[in-house]
């Protein structure tokens, strides 16, 4: 995801993402790595969550703030440091929504795993194109 991006959704998102402006020794933020296409998501789950937070006593925000935004077997991963069962909630549809869009394009998409790619969610015409290769602690078990 491009930087200016990255910066809108921690300025937008303040209380979710305190973490990328304040240093914690635990927990620290990892940052915000996927393709742009899923932006929208993350953008509509950080806005859902900030206002939960906002809902939260005022000494206890902090411990909901976001850890790490990634690709993880080819769908969104939105760790947090802690989260209420409604914080949870919202990150299950984020996540389950994550599969059926392309990560670098926004289009619909599917789930696909292409020999040493790893598995990716990803359009059609974004498939041929987009060659991304998992680290590898990152590549999963092959389908059975
Ligand atoms: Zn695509």
């Amino acid at each position: 995801m491009k930087e200016e991006l990255i910066w809108a959704l921690v300025f937008d998102y303040p209380h979710v993402f305190v973490g990328a402006r304040r240093k914690y020794e635990n927990a620290s933020f990892q940052g915000i790595s996927c393709g742009e296409g899923w932006e929208p998501i993350v953008r509509w789950l950080s806005a859902g969550i900030e206002r939960l937070i906002e809902q939260e006593p005022e000494d206890e925000r902090e411990f909901y703030r976001c850890i790490e935004v990634r690709e993880r077997f080819g769908g969104l991963e939105f760790y947090m440091n802690d989260a209420t069962p409604e914080m949870a909630r919202l990150v299950r549809v984020a996540v389950s929504q994550s599969f059926s869009m392309c990560e670098f394009c926004g289009n619909p998409g599917a789930l696909r795993q292409d020999g040493r790619r790893g598995a990716k969610t990803l359009c059609d015409s974004c498939r041929g194109k987009v060659v991304v290769l998992p680290l590898t602690g990152q590549v999963p078990a092959p389908l059975v």
